[in-house]
């Protein structure tokens, strides 16, 4: 076999495996065909735009990421994935649309706050006067990952920030987050519109609430996958554990994003804080 019957080859399975994948998983959740939770899904309409920035690690970890379910139910967003946003040219075009303004949800030292019951006095000017599309940028990725896309992504750290002045418990029980204060993507986003929508920037009557119900079906399905040793996780294999089995046990693994409620770097200060 010569180098180019060889690499004919290799596309060929490549696209082979792309079509088998295609064919198992939802487009819209990525999850497995059965265990899709779509119908769990009302997508709504907003003004502000949710760019969920993934990091690719957490594009292929769809059993537990809520980002594809927001994705799915705010129908005003978009995903980049991406490490290094400086170098996706997409990302680029969309960050330097003249119509938009800005923002990251990011710690920083003195952010504006998106849950104050107000809106943050740099907004008013490209909100108000400018009538320019407010753009949320939401980083989807675990801490070290979201760290080093910021380290890299000069387009991010330039960005204005944006952080929670209150703290939010978490309902997502099952979950690689080391508190409960710590939020999965769907609940920030869910908490981000409550605050616009406070601020007097949205008007979605509460339509928010359907991305907690998009929560609610997978924390269901979690919970049914944990309970039942029968039915296959979307892992395909369950992992061996003990029979009287904690889930507090399951929170114990860290490392995913969780937004903390104000100026806390992602260093993990707030490590100390509950044991
Ligand atoms: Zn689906």
């Amino acid at each position: 076999m010569d180098r180019e019957q060889y690499l004919k080859q290799k596309d060929d399975q490549l696209k082979e495996f792309d079509e088998a994948k295609r064919r198992t998983s939802c487009f819209t959740c990525r999850r497995k065909i059965q265990n899709c939770l779509c119908h769990a899904v009302s997508p709504f309409d907003s003004s502000t735009i949710i760019s969920l920035l993934m990091h690719p690690k957490e594009a292929k970890k769809q059993r537990i990421g809520t980002g594809y379910l927001t994705k799915a139910t705010v129908k005003n967003s978009y995903i980049f994935s991406d490490v290094n946003l400086d170098e996706n040219r997409d990302f680029l075009e969309f960050l330097h649309n003249p119509l938009y303004h800005h923002v990251l949800l990011y710690p920083a030292n003195n952010p504006d706050y998106i849950d104050e019951g107000k809106m943050p006095e740099s907004w008013k000017k490209p909100l108000r006067e400018e009538s320019k599309i407010l753009v949320l940028h939401v980083l989807d990725a675990t801490w070290p990952c979201a760290k080093k896309m910021m380290r890299l992504s000069i387009c991010l750290q330039e960005l204005p920030k944006v952080s929670f002045k209150n703290s939010y418990r978490s309902r997502f029980v099952i979950k690689h987050q080391p508190h409960s204060d710590c939020l999965s993507t769907i609940e920030t986003v869910h908490h981000c519109f409550n605050g616009l929508e406070e601020m007097g920037h949205e008007e979605i009557h509460g339509l928010q609430n359907n991305l907690l119900k998009a929560l609610d079906a997978l924390v269901s399905f979690q919970i049914k996958c944990e309970l039942d040793p029968e039915l296959p996780s979307t892992r395909g294999k369950k992992p061996k554990k003990p029979k009287n089995y904690d889930f507090s046990r399951i929170r114990e693994k860290k490392n995913r994003l969780f937004y903390w409620d104000t100026e806390i770097s992602p260093t993990g200060t707030k490590n100390n804080k509950e044991s």
